[in-house]
């Protein structure tokens, strides 16, 4: 092996510098004039990593609002008899934003559903984790054909 730069013989490792651009092998002398570059650092495989991380994580349910939530609402209230402004203190919700769920001219969103829920004993949400199950589905698949090939490399 010899100095790309002076050509003198390299009795250890020759040391990759980075000379205007591109990379010679060079002896320790030579090595001043460029930059010395380290190993490069072993290419990471993030799509393999994701998909065992994703096979741990819990499939978290998706939820929706049942369509009928304002009358299951309205319906649940009333037969506790409380006015709309009483269930909004309930919830920390003002009375308006109960009339608007009540005639179906807001959705609530998850976290108030809940409340309702938890208030009237009523059900108001639907668990659906059909999106998850997509979501993680080719990955799992993904990280099992890798793994794979990385034992019958191994044997
Ligand atoms: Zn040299």
């Amino acid at each position: 092996m010899r100095c790309e730069i002076c050509g003198k013989k390299i009795v250890e490792k020759p040391i990759k510098t980075k000379i205007e651009g591109s990379i010679m092998l060079t002896c320790k002398d030579c090595s001043k004039f460029g930059k010395v570059q380290r190993e490069p650092p072993k290419p990471k495989r993030p799509g393999a990593a994701k998909g065992i991380r994703r096979q741990y994580k819990p499939i978290e349910p998706v939820y929706e609002v049942l369509e009928n939530y304002n009358e299951i609402i309205r319906m649940a209230r009333e037969k506790k008899r409380w006015s709309r402004e009483e269930l909004g203190e309930k919830i920390y919700e003002k009375a308006s934003v109960v009339s608007r769920i009540e005639s179906a001219k807001m959705v609530p969103d998850i976290k108030l559903a809940k409340k309702f829920e938890r208030i009237l004993k009523v059900e108001l949400l639907e668990k659906t984790s059909d999106v998850t199950q997509e979501d993680t589905g080719p990955s799992n698949v993904k990280g099992t054909t890798i793994g794979d090939i990385a034992r019958i490399k191994r044997h």
